[in-house]
């Protein structure tokens, strides 16, 4: 059947029109169009297909169009970290090192620190969120395991406290997404309800725990989630067996907990296909395993991504990066990532073999329902805020558009 427009249709006027092969809502498509105008995208889809219409500029692009990334769990980037940076400027170097790479959307996220840090991070953080410069707030910590904590720091672990989950989430003032906290510590059932009370999405991780603890808490945090009707009514786990007690058969432990509840469709996992962080079969059976909208691909990058190897901070823990792999110094514990989440992507299709589609899903429009922001970004679909990301054909970013607006810094 022909859609083609009648000569009676009323013209679309276009800032921008952008051409070429699309990951669009139904998937592959070649010689797709993209109209965009006032930041928003006012119709995507076969260019066959497209209203009449006239436009300002058109874009014609030869490698793939790809809706603008959405990272769930950033540190930092640039040689400036959300946990460390001293103000607000400091904080937009991170945002803009990932931002030229095609995340267009950013939830910062900070460690484990003691009570009065936390605060005043979290205070920078809202500046950051009501500028628009991030999507959001991740707190990872300080309810975690010790035996798990990877690189948080120790000294400022501590049993789960509700109390302090609503004092930072009224001050986040509705920017907190999610907080890492681990099934097995004292009072992690407070602490889940109090997330989904103040609209936060609770994430499972750096835990010790058991696959019966992991379970239960997948369970009361969908329970907790579904009554507060917030961002999403799932739960996530924070980067799948990293910061996580691995698999025994014997003694399974959570990671397969998880697996098994994102199979179903009850958790969306983080994963963090890097290349460093897991291997690329690990990647590749989350993926075979875990159902279509319950995985997610996160970077977890520190300062030192798009940086050069060398010394740096995460919160007030020392980080040596060598070989593109950021370690605690002096120590064996992987300290974050240094890759953007467009090379996560590319990790996850050329060396674990994930579908395209798929994998530019999982760090798009999967990561967008987590926050709850589906119907703004994510997607390249009418009404969505004009993001998106042309790469070559090897992924590497080409250009970067913004609320219609070609990245420049
Ligand atoms: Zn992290």
């Amino acid at each position: 059947m022909s859609t083609a427009p009648s000569p009676q249709s009323p013209t679309v006027t276009a800032e921008l029109a952008v051409r070429g092969t699309a990951v669009l809502e139904q998937g592959l498509v070649p010689e797709a169009l993209v109209l965009i105008a006032g930041g928003d995208i006012l119709w995507a889809g076969p260019a066959a297909h497209a209203p009449r219409h006239e436009a300002q500029r058109t874009l014609v692009h030869d490698g793939l169009i790809l809706p603008g990334l959405v990272d769930l769990h950033c540190h930092g980037g640039g040689g400036a970290s959300f946990p460390d940076a001293a103000t607000a400027e400091d904080m937009r170097i991170a945002v803009r090192e990932h931002r030229r790479h095609g995340t267009t959307s950013l939830v910062a996220s900070l460690v484990t620190a003691d009570a009065a840090t936390l605060r005043s991070r979290v205070a920078e953080l809202v500046q950051l969120a009501a500028d628009g410069e991030i999507a959001a707030i991740h707190l990872e910590g300080p309810f975690l395991s010790v035996e798990r904590r990877g690189a948080q720091n120790p000294e400022h672990l501590t049993a789960g406290d509700a109390e302090l989950v609503r004092e930072l989430a009224r001050l986040a003032g509705g920017a907190l997404a999610t907080m890492t906290v681990a099934p097995e510590v004292r009072g992690a059932d407070e602490v889940i309800e109090a997330l989904a009370e103040a609209g936060a999405v609770p994430s499972l991780g750096h835990t010790d725990g058991t696959s019966a603890q992991m379970t239960h808490a997948v369970g009361h945090a969908r329970d907790s989630l579904r009554r507060a009707h917030g961002r999403s009514a799932l739960p996530t786990a924070t980067h799948l067996f990293n910061g996580m007690r691995p698999i025994h058969h014997r003694d399974p432990g959570p990671a397969l907990a998880a697996l098994d509840a994102a199979a179903r469709g009850e958790l969306v996992v983080e994963v963090i296909a890097d290349g460093v962080h897991l291997d690329a079969r690990t990647v590749a059976h989350v993926f075979a395993i875990a159902a279509e909208q319950n995985v997610v691909l996160v970077t977890d990058a520190m300062a030192a991504a798009g940086m050069p190897e060398g010394q740096y901070r995460l919160g007030a823990l020392d980080v040596t990066v060598a070989a593109g792999v950021a370690t605690l110094t002096g120590a064996s514990a992987i300290a974050g990532g240094t890759a953007h989440l467009l090379d996560v992507v590319r990790f996850a299709v050329t060396e674990a073999g994930v579908d395209l589609v798929r994998a530019v899903r999982a760090a798009s429009s999967v990561p967008a329902a987590v926050l709850g922001m589906q119907d703004r970004i994510g997607v390249l679909a009418t009404g969505r805020r004009a993001d998106a990301v042309l790469v070559d054909s090897e992924l590497a970013p080409v250009t970067v558009l913004r609320a219609g607006t070609v990245v420049t810094d």
